[in-house]
């Protein structure tokens, strides 16, 4: 899933306006509440591991939340809904992160690689 260039453009102004704010409920209905609430309560995290340099990028909810950018994430939802009945394109940690990426309102946090490994234990549960 990736968003629409018109959605980027909104998501991108300083101040989301009330009609911006009904668009995005109409389209994406709860999640997108879900999804705006998290971004601004800084739950959307961009890793950063050095000495690699890679980057992960984490949403923070009842876990922690593994997202690859337009594309999966390890919560429940993703796989019930998306991957397996397909009723739906994305979840609210996928349109939290673009959220967050897009009004470069996001945590960022420098870690190690050794670190990362350590990490990826608890961020590649899917349960
Ligand atoms: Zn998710």
């Amino acid at each position: 899933m990736s968003l629409p260039q018109t959605e980027i453009t909104r998501l991108s102004q300083k101040d989301l306006t009330q009609s911006d704010i009904e668009y995005f409920r109409n389209k994406y209905g709860k999640k997108f509440v879900r999804a705006l609430r998290a971004v601004e309560e800084g739950k959307v995290v961009k890793y950063h591991f050095l000495p690699s340099e890679s980057e992960t990028w984490i949403v923070k909810g009842r876990r922690q939340y593994l997202v690859i950018p337009e594309l999966y994430c390890t919560c429940r939802s993703f796989y019930q809904e998306v991957v397996i009945s397909r009723e739906i394109n994305l979840c609210y940690h996928l349109l939290a992160q673009r959220i967050a990426e897009i009004r470069e309102q996001y945590q960022d946090q420098e870690s190690t690689d050794t670190e990362r490994r350590q990490l990826f234990v608890e961020w590649r549960r899917t349960d």
